[in-house]
């Protein structure tokens, strides 16, 4: 079993150890969320403050031109595109990962007109296929949802197919879809290919061109630590942007926002996948902490994610075992997300308990406990400390109490 020790010597000789300082982590917690919410980088309240300082106060209205206030949705793209293996101008950060999904869902419905099937997963992330739903309901009720049990989506693909819309890493289990596989296998079929890329961007390489894929969204307050809510992205490929419509035609998609005309115009290339006026406060937060980003090697980060994870199943099946714990996440590396999560019974109340302790993961329904391991901060040491309180926890039984069985609005 490794030690402790082992695992501090692991930290020394970790590349990316110096990124956790760009952190302002609070004293006396183990953070296993970034998967949900990334924690603050040191240098955005400052940025921030000159944004609101500077630029709102002094240049007021100015500041849309003097201070890129207006290219901000196609700037701010062009610095998540190599995150996700994505050319400049090929992505647009602005909205809500919920309302791209419904831009690009219906832009590719329009591409194929004949085609009457929307192929996702049951597992999906539910506003993935909430949104699927509510498009179908919105555009006359004759598209149909075909929802596969299961990884294995490609069976469910045929000629009847306009879009197989997927989250590459799953919410629950971090399993991991091939890209290049699935949207080859979308593609023979004639289908379009949407990913949802919420859990990948920033833990793990993804190449969307290697892949050849048409449309990708995702979130940007999760491991790329845009702060809560930040504004989400999406990816059209150049070779499609000028041939797709979307539903959203506001002003700021328009050819020429300014010349007020009667009528709309769509703007050429990614813009019109533009709607309303972006929130400029938040994607300049957006914008500082994907600093943490910049000449950063994706390869040394998905390794030190694998090794993190790897870690922390072969801890919790060596000290945990006889708890009940079954992992829900895939063993195979590959086919692993940054993340590792356990089926328990009790496993609502336990990750109460560790909260309440200072270790703070989350809880899927119905009974899955996800523990998120954000490279750019977390250490190996923090998963055998993990560990630690959690069989310290399940020794005690200190996770059976009452106030631990409580239902909270976010979980
Ligand atoms: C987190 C997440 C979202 C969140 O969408 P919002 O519009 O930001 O609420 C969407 N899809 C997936 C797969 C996610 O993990």
């Amino acid at each position: 079993m490794v030690s402790r020790d082992e695992m501090i010597a692991l930290d020394r000789g970790d590349a990316l150890a110096p990124m956790r300082d760009k952190f302002d982590l609070p004293d006396g917690i183990i953070y296993l969320d970034g998967n949900s919410l990334g924690p603050l980088p040191r240098h955005v309240p400052a940025r921030l403050a000159e944004v609101i300082g500077e630029q709102w106060r002094n240049d007021l209205i100015k500041s849309w031109n003097i201070h890129g206030w207006m290219q901000m949705p196609q700037t701010v793209g062009d610095r998540i595109a190599p995150l996700i293996g994505a050319g400049p101008g090929e992505v647009l950060a602005g909205d809500s990962t919920t309302v791209n999904l419904f831009k690009l869902m219906a832009a590719a419905l329009e591409q194929r007109p004949g085609r009457k099937v929307i192929v996702s997963q049951s597992g999906n992330f539910p506003t993935d296929n909430y949104l699927a739903e509510g498009l179908i309901r919105f555009s006359g009720g004759e598209h149909e949802l075909r929802l596969v049990d299961g990884d294995d989506v490609t069976g469910a693909i045929d000629d009847g197919v306009a879009l197989v819309s997927l989250t590459q890493v799953d919410y629950r289990s971090g399993y991991v879809q091939d890209l290049a596989a699935v949207t080859k296998a979308a593609h023979e079929a004639g289908a379009l290919m949407l990913w949802d890329l919420s859990h990948s961007a920033g833990a793990l390489e993804v190449d969307l061109h290697g892949a050849d894929a048409d449309f990708a969204v995702g979130c940007s307050y999760k491991y790329l630590n845009g702060g809560p809510g930040a504004p989400a992205y999406l990816f059209v490929a150049k070779r499609l942007q000028d041939q797709v419509s979307q539903p959203l035609t506001g002003w700021m998609g328009h050819a020429a926002p300014f010349a007020f005309e009667q009528s709309y115009r769509p703007a050429p290339g990614i813009t019109r996948q533009r709607s309303g006026t972006p929130s400029i406060l938040a994607m300049s937060a957006l914008n500082a902490a994907l600093d943490l980003f910049d000449g950063l090697d994706l390869g040394l980060v998905r390794r030190k994610s694998l090794s993190l994870t790897e870690h922390f199943i072969q801890l919790m099946e060596q000290r945990c075992g006889r708890f009940g714990f079954a992992l829900a996440s895939p063993r195979e590396q590959v086919r692993r997300g940054s993340q590792v999560s356990w089926r328990h019974q009790q496993g609502f109340a336990i990750s109460r308990a560790l909260v309440a302790q200072g270790v703070i993961g989350d809880f899927r329904a119905p009974d899955i406990m996800r523990f998120g391991f954000a490279p750019l901060f977390v250490r190996h040491v923090d998963v055998w400390d993990a560990v630690e309180a959690i069989e310290k926890l399940m020794t005690s039984g200190g996770w059976d109490r009452p106030e631990f069985h409580q239902a909270a609005a976010v979980t």
